[in-house]
């Protein structure tokens, strides 16, 4: 960190964008906030509706819109601009659109000197972190993707109302791609200190493992569910930035499961997936890798081929 005035660019002040900003705001998670978007006027209206807000905040936040040279001292740009999928349009055609987005914006943020840490929301996002590693030519631990985070998250939260315990007290991940190949390791899932199998099995209630295997797929089906609902999911990703965001600037060292290149763990080389990791200053300090039985080592497998064959798709150029 360069300074004492912790500073966020946030690239892309959409629902998601604006969700981050009202939490940081609210958490009082950083000292400037400086809004972009290709769409100015929104980012204004954003920057003045937030700013009438301050007075019933707890923090002295500095928030205007701005413009890629804002980038040069900032600590974070955290990007959650993208294009919306057309109706029929295949998935290969919206990665290309967005990876030009990303061209759009990267290329200026590096003309700006900037040289803290990229944070990644933009879906599918694994592979829009990894862009963003190309393109930018960072080192691997400033690029960092929003990964299985919300994913991990809402599995605490069900699985605290499975066990009836304070999610806060489950240790457990959801690991691989932010999306449908993603799949929860349960032989590293915890209540307290005890492996939730073992709780499970200890119960004596018929169904009771099965209960839980379901939460895995309630998890993965949750986005979608929400879409369907309300059209959109911003409020828990929102907060997910904003959690990776403390550990960053409170150099924290806490355990997210964000999405990290994979530089030879778990077996795997030049992939983004959503693995638990430790987060601080630095950004990406280190992968954790957990000793995960044969299986979960093929689910994981499975979804970084999976990553991998999306990314090798892309034209970069
Ligand atoms: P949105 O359409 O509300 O906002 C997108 C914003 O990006 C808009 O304000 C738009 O003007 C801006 N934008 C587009 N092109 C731009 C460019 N070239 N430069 C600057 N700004 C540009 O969308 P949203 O609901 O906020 O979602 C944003 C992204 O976050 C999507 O890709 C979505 O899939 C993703 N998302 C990720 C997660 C996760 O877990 N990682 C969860 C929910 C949504």
């Amino acid at each position: 960190m360069k300074s004492e005035n912790r500073k966020v660019l946030l690239v892309g002040t959409g629902l998601v964008g604006m969700s981050y900003a009202y939490s940081l705001l609210n958490q009082g998670a950083c000292d400037e906030l400086v809004l972009v978007d290709i769409d100015r006027k929104r980012a204004e209206g954003e920057a003045m509706d937030l700013n009438h807000g301050l007075a019933f905040s707890p923090s002295h936040m500095k928030i205007r819109a701005g413009c890629y040279d804002d980038c040069g001292d900032a600590d974070i740009v955290t990007i959650s601009a993208g294009v919306a999928q057309k109706p029929g349009e295949p998935r290969m055609e919206l990665l290309q659109r967005n990876t030009g987005v990303f061209k759009s914006i990267i290329e200026p943020v590096l003309a700006s000197g900037f040289s803290g840490i990229l944070l990644v929301a933009t879906n599918p996002v694994d592979i829009m972190t990894h862009v963003a590693l190309t393109l930018s030519g960072f080192n691997r631990r400033r690029v960092i993707g929003t990964g299985t985070s919300l994913d991990t998250a809402r599995l605490r939260y069900m699985l605290g109302k499975y066990f009836l315990v304070d999610p806060r007290n489950i240790h457990a991940y959801v690991m691989g791609e932010h999306g449908d190949s993603e799949f929860v390791p349960w032989s590293q899932a915890f209540f307290a200190t005890t492996p939730v199998m073992r709780l499970c099995e200890k119960s004596g209630v018929k169904g009771m493992c099965d209960g839980m295997f379901a939460i895995a797929d309630e998890v993965r089906n949750a986005a979608q569910k929400i879409i369907e609902a309300k059209k959109a999911t911003y409020y828990g990703i929102g907060m997910a930035l904003v959690r990776i965001t403390k550990a960053i600037f409170g150099n924290e060292s806490s355990v997210l499961t964000v999405s990290a290149l994979l530089d030879g763990e778990y077996g795997r080389h030049n992939v983004y997936a959503g693995v638990p990791c430790i987060v601080n200053r630095k950004g990406i300090d280190r992968i954790l890798t957990l000793s995960l039985t044969p299986g979960e080592r093929a689910q994981l497998d499975h979804s970084c081929d999976l990553l991998e064959e999306a990314y090798a798709g892309i034209r970069l150029k």
